[in-house]
């Protein structure tokens, strides 16, 4: 993200003026970062904002198109665009595995533009309709699309059709307009997986073997990959994020690291990633890799008893300081923390990442960097997909 970028989209609620400004008062630069709060919060409706902390150092990530690409007979991936500067609605990245009667989906976006944009181009390469969809986990972006799939049979992890009847009890009855997801209000409702299975499963698709195999638990408790021997292609689901901070949530970072290990000794020459870039086992590594600095960083911090959200505020990454959406950092860290202090569970601690935010935008204020306090409302929303 640009520095431009950044001042235009950096604004924050009255209630998360408040308390960023609640902090601010206790530090020495309170007048300037109460005026300076007071200021953004005038601004209006929170935006996303990634703080802007690049390092010129280290190149940008690259740009790249929304567009289904054929990766070999009867198999593409479609990917969502992205890159500096590009908004990008989180949306994640899918599959589809051709048969002679019906297409299979790896995952089904997050709503309805990007559910249908899908389905088009799907149809549309290869004259067929949807009658498998896998979803690699529970989150939104993979899930939330399920109801534009009407003739596919959905199958998960047991753990993903467990949270996703969870969430359906409260997912709301309308699409309401968001851009790059809903045009236009239209009835909402979260269809959970039919199937479940809990370990390796292997479907032959007309010639075409997928092998889904369980990897969690790693970013989720209930993730699944589609991997195929024939071509070397494996579909990683949200175990990937390629150029994007990867996203620790609901996630056991250093059991993730494990499977990252543990892919790098398969024969696979292609990664589709949740989010971001096709790759391979080059860009795996190096998220793994920014779970690996983080973790060295932040275990300092840990050791020498400094809040998570202190904690986050200091810690700089290096070439990782350009990967996609910072903000991250801040979860990552609290992931961290848990499970070093024995706290870990599956579910998202909402508390946790929210005063974690509260505190890093404390020291953000004290050091006169406005620029980079963090909307509460970003980390929010962030907690509703990737
Ligand atoms: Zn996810």
């Amino acid at each position: 993200m640009t520095k431009q970028e950044n001042s235009d989209t950096a604004g924050l609620s009255r209630r998360e003026a408040m308390q960023v400004g609640a902090g601010a008062l206790l530090g020495a630069a309170a007048v300037f970062a109460a005026g300076e709060v007071a200021r953004l919060a005038a601004q209006g409706d929170p935006q996303p904002t990634p703080p802007p902390a690049t390092d010129s150092r280290y190149p940008m990530p690259p740009s790249w198109n929304r567009e289904l690409r054929q990766l070999a007979p009867n198999v593409y991936a479609y990917t969502q665009g992205g890159g500096p500067g590009i908004p990008s609605p989180g949306v994640s990245n899918t599959g589809v595995i051709a048969g002679p009667d019906f297409l299979m989906a790896i995952d089904a976006t997050q709503g309805p533009l990007p559910a249908r944009g899908f389905i088009s181009a799907a149809k549309q390469a290869t004259g067929k309709d949807f009658g498998r969809l896998i979803n690699t986990h529970h989150h939104g972006d993979h899930v939330n699309g399920n109801q534009f799939f009407p003739h596919a049979e959905i199958l998960s992890h047991p753990y993903c059709r467990q949270e996703c009847l969870k969430a359906a009890a409260t997912t709301p009855k309308m699409w309401m307009p968001t851009p790059g997801i809903v045009d236009a209000p239209e009835e909402r409702k979260l269809v959970s997986p039919s199937v479940t299975f809990k370990d390796d499963l292997t479907y032959f698709i007309g010639g075409t073997e997928v092998q889904f195999r369980f990897a969690g638990p790693a970013h989720t408790w209930g993730d699944m990959m589609a991997y195929l021997p024939q071509y070397k292609i494996l579909f990683a689901g949200d175990v990937g994020f390629f150029w994007v901070a990867p996203y620790a949530n609901n996630s056991y970072i250093s059991k993730w690291l494990d499977i990252c290990d543990t892919i790098a000794g398969w024969d696979v020459d292609v990664i589709v990633p949740g989010h971001g870039p096709i790759g391979g086992k080059k860009e795996l590594a190096e998220m793994a890799n920014y779970f690996r600095v983080l973790g060295v960083e932040t275990r300092k911090r840990y050791d020498a008893k400094m809040t998570p959200g202190a904690a986050a505020a200091e810690i700089r990454l290096g070439r990782f300081d350009n990967w996609l959406g910072p903000e991250r950092l801040i979860m990552d860290v609290v992931r961290w923390y848990e499970e070093w202090d024995g706290t870990l569970t599956p579910d998202y601690n909402a508390n946790a990442v929210r005063q974690a935010t509260i505190e890093y935008n404390q020291v953000k204020a004290g050091k006169k960097q406005a620029d980079q306090i963090i909307p509460l409302s970003r980390m929010e929303a962030l907690a509703e997909a990737c």
